[in-house]
Formats: C-alpha cells, sequence, structure tokens
C-alpha cells in the first residue's frame, strides 16, 4: 500500500560531473599544448644553435682545404709567372684524403694537375668557356679573391666542391697583372667529413643542406639526412654563407608530438584524472540526490504525502518561538475522521485510505502555503496555523469541516459520506504541549457532542 515518489535516477550524469570533467579536460590539454609548446620552443633553440655551429665548422672545414691553393699561388707569384716547380710544390698541399687534385691554369687554362695519373683530361680545359662550374672561375677573377664552386659532376665522374683563386703577378709593364687561376678539387661530400652534419641526426633532427645551383638556377641538395626525414613542419632555416656562396641549412625534429612517450603519458593520465572526477563528482550527486530523498522520506507520511507527527513537532516548535516573538496568536487544531471504523468496515480498508489521501488534498487546495499541516496518527490530522484572526479562525475551519463532510467520497463505483470533528486550541501560553492537550481535549469535546463539528477549546475551563 505504500506509495512512493522515490525515482531510479542514476544513469543520468549531473550537470556538475560533466562541467568538472570538461574543466579538467581542459586543464589537462592546456598543460599538454604547453608542455608541447615549450618543447617546440626548445627543439627551436637546439637547431638555430646547431645550424650556427654547423654553419661556422662548413665554412672552417671548406676554408681550410681551399686556402691551400695560397702555396700554389705563392709559388706562381715568386716563379714570375711560371709554374715549373709545381709537381715539387703540389704533393704538399695535396695532404688530405678530401683532396682529390690541384691545378694550375694560366689565363684559364688548365696546364698543370697534380695528381697528373687519371686527370690528364682536364689538360687544356678552358675555365672561361661555358662549362659547369665555370661561373665560379669568372667570378674569382672578376672579384679577385677566392671562390667556391659546388658541388657538381666532374668530367671525371665525381661530385666535387672546388675552389678557385685568382693569381696575379708584376710584370716590367704592370704592377697585378691578372695570370690566372689556381685551384683545388675536394671530393664531396667527403670534403665536409669533419663537420660532422651526422650530429642532426644523433639529435633527433632532419637537415637539408642546399644551394641555387648557378648553372640550372635551381634548388640543388647538398647534403640530407632523408632516412630520418618526417614531415617539415616547425622547421627552422637559415642562410649559410660558405666564402661567396649562398648555402642554406634547413632542419626539423625527426619526432612528432605523438613520438614522445611522455605526451602520451600526459594525455592518458589527463583522460584518467578527467574521469576519476567525473566519477566522483557523479557518486557525490547521487549521495546527495539519495541523501535529499531518504531527508524527504523522514519528515513525510508515506500514505499522505504530507507531513508525519515528528516533522510537525520540530516544525510547530519554530513557529511557535517566532510567534511569541512577534506576540501573535497561534492555534492548534487536531481533527480526527467520525465513524472511520465504519467506512473502513463497509467499503473497505482501501477505501478508507483512499478517503485518508483525498481529505489531505482536498485541505490542501484550500489552505495558505504556510499553514503546517500533518498526519498525526490513523486518522487524525494536526494544524498549526497563526496569522489569523481570533474571530476568523473558526470561520477557517469551518470552511475545511465543510469541504469533507459536503462532497461526497467515491471509490470502486460506490459513493459515500464522511465527515470530521475539529477541536481548536489556542496556544495562549505559547506551549506546544499544551496547544495539543487543549485541542484534543475540544475534539473530544465534539465527539461527544455529535460529531462533525467544530469546537473551540474554552480557555476559561
Ligand atoms: P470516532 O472517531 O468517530 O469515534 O469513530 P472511529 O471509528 O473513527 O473511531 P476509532 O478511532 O476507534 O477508529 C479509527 C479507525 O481508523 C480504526 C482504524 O482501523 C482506522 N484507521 C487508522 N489508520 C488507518 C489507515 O491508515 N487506513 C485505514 N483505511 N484505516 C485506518
Ligand atoms: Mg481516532
Ligand atoms: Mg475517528
Amino acid at each position: 500500500m505504500k506509495k512512493t515518489s522515490v525515482k531510479k535516477n542514476t544513469s543520468k550524469l549531473s550537470g556538475i560531473a560533466i562541467l568538472l570533467f570538461i574543466a579538467s579536460l581542459t586543464v589537462c590539454s592546456l598543460i599538454i599544448s604547453a608542455t608541447i609548446i615549450n618543447r617546440v620552443n626548445v627543439e627551436k633553440l637546439q637547431m638555430e644553435q646547431l645550424i650556427l655551429e654547423k654553419t661556422l665548422r662548413i665554412n672552417n672545414v671548406i676554408s681550410r682545404l681551399l686556402y691551400k691553393t695560397n702555396s700554389l699561388a705563392t709559388l706562381i707569384v715568386q716563379g714570375n709567372g711560371t709554374t715549373d716547380d709545381f709537381y715539387k710544390v703540389a704533393p704538399s698541399v695535396v695532404d688530405d684524403p678530401a683532396i682529390f687534385n690541384v691545378l694550375a691554369a694560366p689565363n684559364g687554362i688548365v696546364t698543370n694537375v697534380y695528381p697528373l695519373d687519371g686527370n690528364e683530361a682536364v689538360i687544356g680545359l678552358d675555365f672561361f668557356s661555358d662549362g659547369i662550374g665555370n661561373k665560379e672561375a669568372v667570378a674569382a677573377r672578376d672579384k679577385g679573391s677566392l671562390v667556391l664552386g659546388g658541388p657538381f659532376l666532374l668530367i671525371e665522374g665525381i661530385q666535387a666542391l672546388v675552389g678557385r683563386l685568382p693569381v696575379y703577378i708584376d710584370t716590367q709593364t704592370e704592377k697585378h697583372q691578372f695570370w690566372g687561376l689556381v685551384s683545388i678539387t675536394l671530393k664531396f661530400p667527403q670534403a665536409l667529413n669533419d663537420v660532422e652534419l651526422g650530429t642532426f641526426t644523433t639529435q633527433g633532427f632532419a637537415y637539408e643542406l642546399w644551394r641555387i645551383n648557378p648553372d640550372t638556377n635551381e634548388r640543388q641538395i647538398i647534403s640530407n639526412n632523408y632516412d630520418y626525414a618526417r614531415p617539415n613542419t616547425g622547421f627552422v632555416e637559415m642562410h649559410v654563407p660558405v666564402l661567396n656562396a649562398d648555402w642554406y641549412l634547413k632542419v626539423w625534429p625527426i619526432r612528432m608530438w605523438h613520438n614522445y612517450p611522455e605526451n602520451i603519458v600526459l594525455i592518458i593520465a589527463g583522460l584518467l584524472i578527467s574521469l576519476l572526477i567525473l566519477f566522483v563528482m557523479q557518486n557525490n550527486t547521487e549521495l546527495r540526490k539519495a541523501r535529499a530523498i531518504l531527508e524527504q522520506l523522514a519528515k513525510t507520511d508515506p500514505l499522505t504525502e504530507i507531513y508525519n507527527r515528528r516533522h510537525f513537532m520540530d516544525m510547530a516548535q519554530i513557529n511557535i518561538e517566532r510567534d511569541r516573538r512577534l506576540n501573535r496568536d497561534c492555534y492548534i487544531i487536531i481533527f480526527d475522521i467520525d465513524e472511520f471504523k465504519i467506512v473502513n468496515d463497509t467499503y473497505g480498508h482501501v477505501a478508507g485510505d483512499k478517503v485518508l489521501i483525498e481529505i489531505t488534498v482536498r485541505l490542501k487546495a484550500i489552505m495558505r502555503p504556510y499553514d503546517l499541516f500533518a498526519r498525526y496518527g490513523g486518522e487524525e490530522f494536526i494544524l498549526y496555523i497563526s496569522e489569523v484572526d481570533r474571530n476568523d479562525i473558526i470561520e477557517m475551519i469551518e470552511r475545511f469541516r465543510l469541504n469533507i463532510c459536503s462532497k461526497k467520497f467515491e471509490y470502486d463505483g460506490v459513493s459515500f459520506n464522511a465527515s470530521a470533528s475539529f477541536g481548536i486550541a489556542r496556544v495562549s501560553d505559547y506551549n506546544l504541549d499544551n496547544g495539543i492537550l487543549w485541542a484534543d481535549k475540544a475534539l473530544y469535546t465534539a465527539k461527544n457532542t455529535g460529531r462533525n463539528r467544530t469546537i473551540l477549546y474554552d480557555e476559561k475551563g
């Protein structure tokens, strides 16, 4: 027979839990993004540093090799333009495994090459013709200084870097007259061995060393570590000036953000923390809901869903204190259904229950929201009413009584009358127990004087 309004509500996620879950996810994503951005910045600095270091090294390594041509130039200047001692000096110049050969070219036409073996084809070559790599020879002559060329494919079939140094001699007629060129040929990529470009790979970066080839005007890759290459987002590219040449280094991290285990750990941790917050908050909300339901159950009568006696006593005590302070009249009313046993016996217990429910519905509809109304026990009800004039209370309770007895109750196809007797007591001493006692006495009088009536407790006794 118990009627319950407790609904199962466990599957629905609470708004606050979802909100905190989203907030936690947001905070975690911010931390992860900050970590990633921080690493990107650190990597950028590392790349810039590496490029600067390699730029210095490339310059050192290439200059050291190319300036070996200086001793050949000195030889020619001292010999006043003759290359007679070329083969005496050249072996001491070719002292590095990266050097392929050295050449002397008066007026740009090669007359001497060391080592001669295997390089015979180069004799007679005109550096000022249109051949590959000759732009650098012309540039050396025009600029009057050492010029780097390459890498390009030599007629000997190897890749090489070349250095062309213009030589000037004093003649009887002219000072610093252009004599021709001395040249050094470096095997490529061996010439860059000492630069240790492999550092990029070991430090986790892909790189591309490139230049615009003056012969083709196209971008030419000088060196790279493409085995390790990944999409080159977030690259750093810097100009690498090598003597006259404009080389460029483009560097980017091999690993993407998701290749860092710590990022994955952070993401998983963030998700777990957020889920934990969701779980705890959801549980907390469920608990609070359950507690609220329990509290509601503890103060209501399960059949009529109005206050039960215990809660009435608590609330009435609070109200009575307030009314004492404000010096306001207040009343306890107890009413009891007349001959209820007969209702039960005639129409059944279920019909009796319906009458109890119907009476509470009828009275609640005409009562003020702040009037206290409770089931006192069995078919007895209790009210605490204040803020009513002494003259109006009887009228008010009479309205309640008439509401019960003037409308038939219907159940299971039958209709019948019911009534209740009311006892009213003004709680003149603001003592709840006295009020209840006096109201009960008045009710007793109502019962004894014919039922279905309202009796106000006679304070004079
Ligand atoms: P009166 O008060 O006018 O003297 O007569 P009465 O027949 O109402 O008197 P009594 O107090 O002796 O009987 C009260 C009856 O109310 C007895 C009990 O079975 C019934 N009752 C109490 N609580 C409930 C309830 O929750 N449901 C139903 N159906 N009956 C109840
Ligand atoms: Mg009774
Ligand atoms: Mg009764």
